[in-house]
């Protein structure tokens, strides 16, 4: 099995439209990732050392309060941004050191996108928003055609291809914004708040869209703060004023509150 594919590509029908890109290895390496931002001069410790990784065909929520550091791991793993300190590797590729060509190229091979306020290109068609990744990315546009005609079909929205994405409710705007982010065959499906702007309708939608996907073998990676959106996934990481919360600080703290408070009130 080489690194393009999972060697079912003259299947036809869903399995082969919805086959995502699946490496021999790891989806996701993250190692001792760090993010300061200067703030008016101060320092903001985003992450503070987050290890994580993630196996092919899974799909892990991270959850935590607003403000925790979510959103910048997210955008680190996009190569939206540059981590002061620590590695990222998608599909065994690092991201860090590379310039934004490379990082560009990276997104477009590996990387799926999808956004709390769907990013639409709202000047074009349905079908275009969904060919144009493809097209980009350098794949004919006869066959990105092909392929936007198939992914929108499959989600339900082949009779809105030549509307401009308007027309359609919420759910609707985030499922074209999830055939968006397919379009190159991901490795990695990212995905902040993707229900966020939704109501419950909009949102049953979208997570029932995305356990299909991960049903399928897509790994996919969503950020939320909501318990509820997060128990579609596989699995949840917790995180804490910027790091994973696997809890041992929590018992840590307890340990020594209660010795605190021996110490104090024993006779
Ligand atoms: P979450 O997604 O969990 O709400 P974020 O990753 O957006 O958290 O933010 C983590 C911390 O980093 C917060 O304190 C936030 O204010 C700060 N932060 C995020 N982006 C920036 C930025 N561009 N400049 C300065 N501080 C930022």
């Amino acid at each position: 099995m080489g690194p393009e594919g999972n060697g079912n590509t003259n299947a036809v029908g869903e399995t082969d439209v919805l086959e995502p890109r699946v490496p021999d290895g790891n989806v996701l390496d993250v190692l001792g990732l760090r993010k300061t931002y200067e703030s008016e001069g101060v320092p903001v410790r985003a992450l503070r050392g987050v290890d994580f990784v993630m196996e092919p065909g899974e799909f892990v929520a991270v959850m935590g309060p607003s403000g925790c550091g979510k959103s910048t791991l997210l955008n680190l793993v996009a190569g939206l941004d540059t981590p002061t300190d620590g590695e990222i590797s998608v599909a065994g590729e690092s991201l860090v050191g590379k310039d934004e060509n490379d990082l560009a190229r990276m997104r477009r091979r590996h990387i799926g996108i999808v956004f709390q306020f769907f990013n639409l290109l709202e000047g074009m068609s349905v079908l275009e928003n969904v060919t144009l990744p493809a097209i980009i990315a350098g794949m004919p546009r006869r066959q990105a055609e092909t392929r936007a005609r198939d992914l929108l079909d499959l989600l339900g929205l082949a009779d809105k291809a030549r509307n401009a994405p308007g027309v359609l409710s919420g759910g609707q705007r985030q499922r074209l914004a999830i055939a968006r982010a397919l379009a190159n065959k991901p490795t990695l499906v990212l995905a902040d708040e993707p229900t966020g702007a939704l109501d419950s309708a909009g949102g049953l939608e979208v997570l029932e869209l995305f356990r299909r996907l991960h049903a399928g073998g897509q790994a996919i990676l969503m950020v939320t703060h909501d318990q509820k959106v997060a128990d579609a996934a596989g699995r949840i990481v917790r995180m804490r004023d910027g790091r994973i919360d696997d809890g041992t600080e929590e018992d840590m703290s307890v340990t020594i509150t209660e010795s605190i408070t021996s110490t104090t009130w024993e006779p």
